[in-house]
């Protein structure tokens, strides 16, 4: 498996993948080096730690051939899965239902906005109307279990217009983490001539209280820090 970092820190293991079938231009991870690992080192690694959490994510953790065998032994040995996925591949989410707690899934944009999803993702318009069909057959997966919504705000595309044509897909999920984009230099390259955190705060807290109308809670990540929005 190639992993771009394993960690035990907070109450979680983090086992991030390398490699995407996505080219997102702001995108840090898929230009991070990778290492080696067999499924049975990562579930060493994980058997020694006292936490019982495990967040699988990275880049985009479906594309990895001995993932399920990993969930499954992770599974078999008492740990609590949470699996991150771009959505791309919902035969592996179907597989992996069984055995993790829960999900979390990007979206990047209103799914009637090619273009932009386009111009996010770095594929063809073809690929991406393909995307869009298979993010929906994930959707629906990941909402019979745990599912977080990731949705990393740039404001060209995620703004309170395209928000609201974003809410339908919103219902049902257990909750929503907005990001704003380039608060975490770990996280995103520069975009669309954006070098500072964007939107400003304040605009971060006006989406998630739209958002809150459709998910019990909302998690704003940002230069401020985190905010948890209830209902
Ligand atoms: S942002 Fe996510 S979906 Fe896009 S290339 Fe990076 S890991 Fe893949």
């Amino acid at each position: 498996m190639r992993l771009i970092d394993l960690s035990d820190a907070k109450g979680q293991i983090r086992v991030e993948f390398g490699g995407c079938n996505m080219k997102c231009p702001y995108c840090v991870h898929i230009h991070q080096p990778v290492k080696q690992w067999t499924v049975d080192e990562v579930v060493e690694y994980a058997g020694k730690s006292t936490t019982e959490n495990v967040y699988l994510g990275g880049a985009e953790p479906t594309l990895q051939k001995d993932l399920l065998p990993l969930i499954e032994s992770l599974h078999g040995s008492g740990k609590r899965i949470i699996l991150k996925s771009n959505g791309m591949k919902p035969d592996v989410l179907e597989k992996a239902l069984p055995f993790v707690y829960g999900f979390v899934l990007e979206i990047k944009a209103p799914g009637d906005d090619v273009k932009g999803v386009m111009e996010l993702t770095g594929m063809s318009e073809e690929r991406t109307k393909k995307y869009l069909k298979l993010l929906d057959e994930s959707m629906v997966i990941a909402k019979q279990k745990w599912l977080r919504v990731w949705i990393r705000v740039i404001p060209e595309y995620v703004n309170e217009e395209t928000m609201s044509r974003i809410l339908p897909d919103l219902e049902d999920a257990s909750e929503v983490m907005l990001y704003q984009f380039m608060s975490n230099p770990d996280f995103d390259l520069p975009f669309k001539g954006h070098n500072e955190p964007t939107p400003e705060w304040n605009e971060l807290k006006r989406l998630g209280k739209m958002v809150l109308e459709k998910v019990p809670r909302v998690r704003l990540v940002g230069d401020r820090g985190k905010l948890v929005l209830q209902k």
